[in-house]
């Protein structure tokens, strides 16, 4: 690490952490430390940084909101860098914005509809920058941000280069982008509309999805992916497991798909409750759940 830290000093512009506890970085507010964690200013920075990591072999992770994802209590070994500094937002003509992945996703939302660029609206409520957005291809009421996608722009270092959407593998919350280097930004295409009917129907969305996941306490959102044809709140509820504790992690009962650090869980109680539903759904339901959560640092 002494040889990273030294090359970082020698050029990287943004801050840099050390033994930052990624508990500070997650929606579940859990997760141990990064050895080093960068907070890159903007592309350049980032590219310089992902280029010193390679020259000294470190393992590296890019985090946007760490809305989807569950660190192990020992963290991280290696750098973990967080795009928030990359947050320019260009708005076009004919519908186009270009976003950099740093941008928060509620933020751009509004932004688009005060000026009339619609569609994103849909997506009102889900945590998150937009290169985890994309990463995920987030989405919500039969819609997903995959549909407002022209092009996706990418970065390994050493220079910058775009997919078109067709290019990329958009599936439900799924974008084959993994390992295929970090998102930059993005070209959306919106569609021109009323700015006060956008609006509306933002918060319109908004104060639905409050009333339908009311849950209270510290959680990442859906842990599982809906099988097909399916829902895996419901196959949980089946399988009994509604208010189910380990530890201080809880199913919760208002959203059973939806696990709660109660306060004071640790990582190991959230994955072993993960792993219980797991098998209660497949005896009750024969149905394999397939984590929508990301598990980060955990060793096989
Ligand atoms: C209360 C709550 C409600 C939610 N509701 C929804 C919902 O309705 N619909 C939905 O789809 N999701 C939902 N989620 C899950 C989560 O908000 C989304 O998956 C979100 O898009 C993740 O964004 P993030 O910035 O937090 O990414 P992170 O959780 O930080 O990262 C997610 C993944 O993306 C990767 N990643 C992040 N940024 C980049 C980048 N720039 N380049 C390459 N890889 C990157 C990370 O390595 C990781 O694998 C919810 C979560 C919470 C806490």
């Amino acid at each position: 690490m002494q040889g990273l830290l030294e090359d970082l000093k020698n050029g990287f512009r943004g801050e840099i952490l050390e033994q930052e506890p990624l508990s500070a970085h997650t929606s579940w507010k859990l997760g141990g430390p990064a050895d080093i964690f960068l907070l890159p200013q903007n592309r350049a920075d980032l590219q310089y940084a992902l280029r010193v990591i390679q020259k000294n072999q470190q393992s590296w992770l890019v985090i946007g909101n760490g809305s989807n994802l569950l660190v192990s209590d020992s963290g991280f070994s290696g750098v973990v860098i967080q795009l928030g500094q990359l947050a320019k937002i260009e708005f076009l003509t004919g519908g186009k914005v270009e976003v950099e992945s740093g941008v928060q996703l509620g933020h751009l939302i509004k932004l688009c509809c005060r000026k009339g660029f619609g569609g994103l609206e849909e997506l009102s409520g889900i945590p998150g920058m937009v290169g985890g957005a994309l990463l995920m291809n987030a989405g919500a009421i039969d819609t997903e941000i995959a549909n407002f996608v022209s092009q996706v722009y990418l970065t390994d270092g050493q220079g910058e280069w775009a997919l078109r959407r067709e290019q990329v593998d958009f599936e439900y919350r799924h974008s084959g982008l993994d390992d295929k280097g970090v998102i930059t930004r993005t070209m959306l295409q919106l569609n021109e509309a009323d700015p006060k009917e956008l609006e509306e129907r933002r918060l319109k969305i908004l104060a639905r999805r409050k009333k339908i996941q009311n849950v209270s306490g510290a959680h990442a959102g859906s842990v599982f992916k809906n099988p097909a044809g399916e829902k895996a709140w419901q196959l949980i509820d089946r399988a009994g497991l509604r208010g189910r504790r380990i530890g201080k992690a809880e199913v919760s009962t208002a959203h059973c798909n939806h696990i709660v650090n109660m306060g004071g869980a640790s990582s190991v109680d959230v994955l072993a409750l993960i792993e219980e539903v797991q098998q209660a759904v497949l005896r009750t339901s024969g149905r394999k759940l397939e984590l929508e959560v990301r598990l980060v640092g955990w060793k096989d």
